[in-house]
């Protein structure tokens, strides 16, 4: 950029002889600069939300992919859609694990800093929710109903 203390009044007549040209010529431009100006702002911002998205994402996959053997399913009802999946602590304490992050992506960076660390599989959102409010997801329990009810029948 061009210093303006710097300049000698000759350059300077001559940047503003430059600007007031481009101004006549463009005037589409000059009347929606502003929006100009922001909307390039807007999509550098989208770029790098996008850019930041899509490295969390990657994680993240990777993450569920390790933690489920690769089936991407869960642990406990096989629910395989993706964005249904999360982490579970199989020894509790997951939330105060989360909080202590600033970010969920500061958080999934833990486990690669961590290589992976054990204690962790892959629950949909309700058989965690459920694990985490009554010690254990219902599901398990209607498995063990069925089962003594196989067994009785036997
Ligand atoms: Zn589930
Ligand atoms: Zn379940």
């Amino acid at each position: 950029m061009t210093d303006w203390k710097n300049c000698t009044e000759e350059q300077k007549e001559r940047r503003r002889y430059m600007d007031k040209k481009y101004r006549e010529e463009h005037p589409e431009w000059y009347k929606n600069r502003k929006k100009y100006n922001k909307s390039r702002y807007n999509r550098d911002a989208y770029r790098m939300k996008k850019r930041s998205l899509e490295r969390y994402h990657r994680i993240k996959r990777m993450i569920i992919g390790y933690y489920s053997n690769d089936t991407f399913q869960c642990k406990c009802c096989g629910e395989n859609e993706y964005v249904f999946l999360t982490i579970d602590h199989i020894k509790g304490g997951g939330n105060k694990h989360v909080r202590s992050f600033n970010s969920r992506a500061g958080y999934f960076q833990w486990f690669i800093k961590m290589n992976f660390p054990p204690g962790f599989q892959i629950l949909c959102y309700n058989c965690n929710n459920a694990k985490g409010r009554y010690k254990q997801c219902p599901h398990e329990e209607m498995r063990m109903l069925n089962k003594d009810i196989k067994q009785e029948l036997k």
